[in-house]
């Protein structure tokens, strides 16, 4: 039987758990499914660009279970009261090729994507974080927040969005959905940083953007770079990754996708499972700058449906 999961039928299941256990659960699956990489079979996701965004289509198996994922990006669609982002995936079994689960994954990838980055900071952040800022305020951005928030121990937040009513937004919702994070509204992105032991940008623009450059960035930070994530789209200065450990999700995607296409080709980077498992180390010293150069993988959708797959049995 296939399952279907709409959007009311998914926020039933993210509030019966609750947001914080829902994106705990999520990273909990995602560190260990990337820890077992090698029984995946990868590829990078097959893009259809046009002048106003893309849509593609990511793919991914292991010997028991398939997954894809279609989703959109187009930075123009709010002045359309559209989201920038839109997605649904599919989970099947892959020996009878029986689809058990449709599921929206608009909301999922927002969800999905914080859980990824939560996993990424833990293994590479300073134990010792306490204070983050989040440059670009959108669909993303609170749940950014409400990950770390709870799951980091993140307990200062400072905010910093071109768009005022963006800020706006998430400062109202965050108010509601975290009482206990204490969140400062900053006039730029300097005075966001200043302080910062985690930097996330999340912002969306489809051009090559320098929201970070060396200047900002202090030793010791970690960089959650989620925004850059197609080709000719970036968030960083290409210096501030020169100067800092690049931890990556699939390299052969990434290369082409995130903030290291403005870098050559061999510039060292790390595959983040290889930390997970424990074959790689992550952050080298307490002064290292990390960056998770993250442009989203098939293997967090495929961990996310098989969540929402076992609450949805539950
Ligand atoms: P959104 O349109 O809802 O929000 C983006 C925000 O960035 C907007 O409020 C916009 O005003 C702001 N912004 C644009 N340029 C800025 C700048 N220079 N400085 C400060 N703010 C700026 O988009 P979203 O759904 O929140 O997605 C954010 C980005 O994350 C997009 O680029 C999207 O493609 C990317 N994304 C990445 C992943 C991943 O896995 N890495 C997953 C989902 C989305």
């Amino acid at each position: 039987m296939t399952r279907l999961i709409d959007l009311p039928t998914l926020a039933r299941l993210v509030h019966g758990v609750g947001v914080a256990r829902f994106l705990e659960l999520l990273a909990a699956r995602i560190a260990a499914d990337f820890a077992r990489w090698p029984e995946f079979d990868k590829s990078a996701r097959t893009a259809s660009h046009s002048a106003l965004g893309v849509i593609e289509l990511m793919p991914i198996a292991d010997a028991t279970h398939y997954s894809f994922k279609y989703v959109n990006g187009h930075p123009g669609n709010p002045a359309l009261g559209l989201p920038t982002v839109m997605a649904f995936g599919v989970l099947a079994e892959v020996d009878t090729g029986c689809p058990l689960l449709l599921a929206e994954l608009t909301l999922t990838t927002a969800l999905r994507t914080a859980a990824m980055s939560l996993v990424a900071a833990r293994a590479l952040a300073r134990p010792s974080s306490w204070r983050m800022a989040l440059i670009g305020n959108g669909a993303q951005g609170e749940f950014q927040a409400l990950a770390f928030h709870h799951g980091m121990d993140i307990a200062e937040l400072c905010v910093f969005d071109v768009d005022r009513a963006a800020t706006d937004r998430l400062v109202r919702n965050l108010a509601e959905a975290a009482p206990g994070l204490r969140v400062e509204r900053a006039g730029s992105v300097l005075e966001a940083v200043r302080g910062a032991d985690i930097v996330t940008t999340a912002t969306a623009d489809k051009a090559r953007a320098t929201v970070l450059t060396p200047a900002m960035v202090r030793p010791g930070m970690h960089l959650n770079a989620i925004g850059g994530d197609c080709p000719g789209k970036t968030e960083l200065h290409a210096d501030v990754l020169r100067g800092a450990g690049i931890f990556v999700e699939y390299e052969a995607q990434t290369r082409s996708e995130g903030e290291i296409q403005q870098l050559p080709a061999d510039h060292p980077v790390t595959e983040l499972w290889r930390v997970l498992a424990g074959r790689a180390p992550g952050r080298t010293s307490a002064q290292q700058v990390t960056v998770f150069d993250s442009v989203g993988f098939a293997l967090e959708d495929f961990s996310a449906l098989q969540v929402l797959h076992q609450l949805a049995l539950e």
